[in-house]
């Protein structure tokens, strides 16, 4: 077991790490960018988790849905003018093109994150962090999961706590961007042994146990990304 308190004492304090803090528009280009190029790597494995306890479809889902942020962003019409509005785009598309219940969260989750960050032209880690936290908070009112429901959730909530802690304690946007995807990886391997209470896994009632959560899993190739884009490197993930 990991012990997070004495990892954060190894977390780099701003004095230490001066640059990297702010996240500008092209980090957050990136970070979608690296985003769609994973959930198309992962798009087999995805379907292959959705297909034992779900309808299948959760990795044409994110590959479509990460392709349609993608195309939005890069309309030369119209250019993201900020941070925030790249990330309301986002989710806008999210919602937009995918039809399962992981189009409206994740959708939902991005317009808050966008929202909360707002037109500044760069915001540092502890504002981003809040902007998460709006984040989760907007997907679970949406879909009224909380932590051990067996949902992305599960995933969703310990990168964001992760981010925060680490953004706390003075670390800089790459290294609470690691810890939210190592955070976000722990949380998906959890799932396995929960029964699902939310979502079409749910339906299998104990059969779901022993299996990944397909949105926990998409979730750790989010936060993973972040920390991609933000020149931070996670652990590669399967
Ligand atoms: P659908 O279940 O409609 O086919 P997807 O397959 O794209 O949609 O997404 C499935 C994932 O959505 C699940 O693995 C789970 O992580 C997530 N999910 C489903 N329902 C909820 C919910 N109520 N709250 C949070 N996440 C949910
Ligand atoms: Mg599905």
């Amino acid at each position: 077991m990991r012990d997070p308190e004495r990892e954060l004492d190894n977390l780099p304090r701003r004095a230490d790490a001066p640059g990297g803090e702010a996240v500008d528009r092209s980090l957050v280009l990136d970070w979608l960018r690296h985003v769609s190029t994973a959930m198309n790597r992962h798009q087999d494995h995805l379907t292959e988790l959705d297909s034992a306890i779900g309808d299948g479809d959760h990795g044409a889902n994110m590959a479509r849905g990460f392709a349609a942020v993608r195309a939005a962003l890069d309309d030369p019409s119209h250019p993201p003018t900020s941070v925030g509005e790249a990330l309301v785009t986002a989710g806008n598309s999210l919602i937009s093109v995918v039809g399962g219940a992981s189009g409206p969260l994740y959708g939902g989750a991005f317009r808050s994150l966008g929202k909360a960050l707002g037109t500044a032209p760069q915001v540092d880690a502890r504002r981003f962090a809040a902007g998460l936290t709006a984040a989760l908070a907007t997907m679970q009112q949406l879909g009224a999961a909380v932590p051990g429901d067996k949902t992305m959730v599960d995933a969703y909530s310990p990168a964001v706590s992760a981010f925060r802690d680490a953004a706390d304690a003075g670390a800089d946007f790459p290294t609470s961007a690691r810890a939210a995807a190592r955070a976000a990886e722990d949380g998906m391997r959890a799932t396995i042994p929960l029964q699902a209470r939310k979502g079409r896994a749910s339906y299998l009632g104990l059969r779901s146990i022993g299996h990944q959560d397909p949105g926990a899993t998409s979730t750790c190739y989010v936060f993973h990304a972040l920390a991609e884009a933000a020149g931070a490197a996670a652990i590669p993930v399967q």
